[in-house]
């Protein structure tokens, strides 16, 4: 178990309130596009804050270095706080800043994505990207708090929010029942329009899967925690050779879990009902399920998947499921991948 405590607030004011609770003094990071949303906080203090420039670019030592200089400004203590009000970039690297600053401070977040609300904020991972390797530093500190707001969902650009949702399918596929799955399927047009209520109850079913593997194996060293990776094999090696045009990561695991269920099923490891009704989940919400690899691009595929990290005696292990909440780990042949992956 984590020592993180997940709160839930239906408005920004509360949840901002929330954070800051408890804490003797404390350091607010954004980005320029979080910023603004925070307004009806700031409005009415002028708490200390660094904002950075929105995205991946900001993830650096700099950032950090920002962070760090702005904490020891504002004389935070040990028993002081950085909140972090942005997505999985401001998150990661606000609780980087948290567990070096003076050997470790409060760390809260507030993650404002959808990808960030429903996986990353919850597991103690923390970092930055350095000589181009992304998340190459980094530590383990779980936040004291998570703050989950839905009004976040609203103003996010249709991009980030399918990026979110592929990793929501993914819990789906790994809960331990169907209630997030059958919340999905039901709730298609109201999730769509982000209907606060909706989202809102979504991202609690999400979170509560991502939760019980993160609880099960808090520091990666059972291995049940791995199951988390599902379709990010097959979605890695995909984002590398630069398929699926512009897609985001959410919609490459998405992508990556269809493959996931569709080379468990040419192996004889996944239920072929669980297979056809996630296969259909995941094409209703607009994820590609079909190969998306030409023929000719297969070998370069497939070398990027050999890349992949998750080796065991030199061979990849595919996290791939049985069915419904009962990943397994194992090799696959490279023809029953050819066969998943590539276009016909
Ligand atoms: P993640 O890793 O969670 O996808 P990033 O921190 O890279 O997140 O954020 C993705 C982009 O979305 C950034 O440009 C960020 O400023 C922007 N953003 C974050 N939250 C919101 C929000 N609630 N509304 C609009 N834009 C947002
Ligand atoms: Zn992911």
């Amino acid at each position: 178990m984590l020592k993180t405590e997940i709160l839930y607030f239906d408005s920004v004011l509360d949840a901002a309130r929330s954070a800051r609770e408890g804490y003797p003094s404390a350091l607010w990071v954004l980005d320029t596009n979080t910023q603004p949303l925070f307004s009806s906080y700031f409005d009415t203090n002028d708490s200390p804050r660094v904002v950075l420039e929105p995205g991946e670019a900001a993830k650096n030592e700099h950032s950090v270095a920002a962070i760090l200089k702005a904490a020891k400004d504002a004389g935070l203590g040990r028993d002081s706080v950085i909140i972090a009000a942005g997505g999985g970039v401001v998150c990661d690297l606000s609780a980087f800043a948290a567990s070096v600053y003076m050997r470790g401070c409060g760390a809260v977040l507030i993650p404002t994505t959808l990808l960030s609300m429903c996986d990353a904020s919850y597991g103690g991972k923390t970092g930055f990207d350095w000589l181009g390797v992304k998340n190459f530093i980094g530590t383990f500190y779980p936040a004291d708090k998570v703050v989950i707001c839905s009004e976040f969902v609203r103003t996010l650009p249709e991009k980030e929010f399918r990026n979110g949702m592929g990793e929501v399918l993914k819990h789906s596929m790994l809960a331990s029942d169907d209630t997030l799955s059958v919340f999905l399927s039901e709730n298609r047009k109201a999730i769509g329009e982000r209907i606060s209520a909706v989202t809102g109850e979504m991202i609690r079913r999400s979170l509560a899967v991502k939760k019980e593997y993160v609880d099960a194996d808090p520091t990666e060293t059972t291995g049940l925690r791995r199951a988390l990776n599902l379709g990010h094999t097959f979605g890695h090696a995909l984002e590398s050779l630069g398929g699926l045009g512009s897609r985001s990561h959410g919609e490459s695991v998405a992508w990556g879990c269809a493959m996931a269920l569709k080379a468990g099923l040419a192996a004889g490891v996944t239920d072929p009902d669980f297979a056809v009704s996630e296969l259909s989940l995941l094409a209703s919400y607009g994820y590609e399920t079909k190969g998306a690899v030409d023929e000719k691009d297969f070998e370069a595929y497939w070398s990027y998947v050999l890349g992949d990290k998750k080796k065991k005696g030199g061979q990849i292990q595919f996290a791939l499921l049985e069915k419904r909440g009962r990943p397994v780990f194992m090799p696959l042949d490279k023809e029953i991948v050819r066969a998943s992956v590539v276009k016909h």
